[in-house]
């Protein structure tokens, strides 16, 4: 599980993960744009918040989860991004996984400085089709303005704007420290430092699933 305030870096270090190790990733941002997008019965209901930046109701958002990871074989593990976000959905959490006797290997915290949160969110650019992350300075597409894995148009997500920013990060520190301190009890939190490159951590990610023994070795060699 990836924690971290938005623009921490936890969307694009998923992707690598799945691309990289094949451990599938669900992002609970990416789920609910889409149903936004689509016109869901969900998206309508979730619409206002994603778009304003504020959080999702925990009961919507346990709901939506459960019936995700219900759904998926979770034997060769996967990577949540963005989920829980409070103590309320990691106790839901915690309950779907007792459930299927399948225990959290770690929650992953990836810490930051407010300033590049900022730089990076008020940059970044997202693939209207497939959701891949890109970033127009640091991280830019081959072909301007489309992405690279699909040829999808490259947008600005709504929820991107300077002022929506600024209030997603207050609304995530308030959030953050009783979910961060919830895991640290548990002795399932590692802190990974977020300001560097998004390959500096990876590889800090990388020496942590070995020495965690979360891999086979020879995938750890091979990445
Ligand atoms: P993200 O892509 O992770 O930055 O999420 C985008 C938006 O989706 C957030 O600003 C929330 O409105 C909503 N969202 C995503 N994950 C959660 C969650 N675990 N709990 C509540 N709202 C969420």
């Amino acid at each position: 599980m990836l924690l971290g305030p938005p623009g921490s870096g936890k969307g694009t270090l998923a992707e690598l993960l799945e691309e990289r190790l094949a451990i599938a990733h669900v992002s609970t941002g990416e789920l609910f744009r889409r149903e936004v997008e689509r016109g869901t019965g969900l998206g309508r209901r979730v619409s206002r918040y994603v778009l304003e930046g504020q959080l999702v109701p925990d009961d919507v958002v346990v709901a939506v989860m459960t019936r995700e990871l219900q759904r998926r074989s979770l034997t060769r593990g996967v990577v949540l991004d963005g989920f829980p976000r409070t103590v309320g959905q990691a106790q839901g959490l915690d309950r779907l996984l007792m459930r299927r006797k399948q225990p959290l290997d770690g929650a992953l915290y990836l810490t930051c400085r407010p300033s590049v949160l900022v730089a990076r969110l008020s940059g970044r650019r997202v693939c209207s089709r497939c959701g891949a992350n890109y970033h127009v300075q640091t991280m830019p597409s081959t072909r301007q303005g489309f992405c690279d894995r699909c040829g999808g148009r490259l947008v600005i997500r709504k929820d991107d704007r300077v002022a929506t920013i600024k209030q997603r990060l207050v609304i995530d520190r308030a959030k953050a420290r009783p979910l961060v301190a919830y895991y640290r009890r548990k002795g399932l939190l590692h802190r990974l430092d977020g300001n560097g490159s998004i390959d500096k951590v990876f590889q800090q990610a990388l020496r942590l699933f070995g020495r965690q023994g979360w891999l086979e070795d020879d995938r750890v060699k091979n990445s």
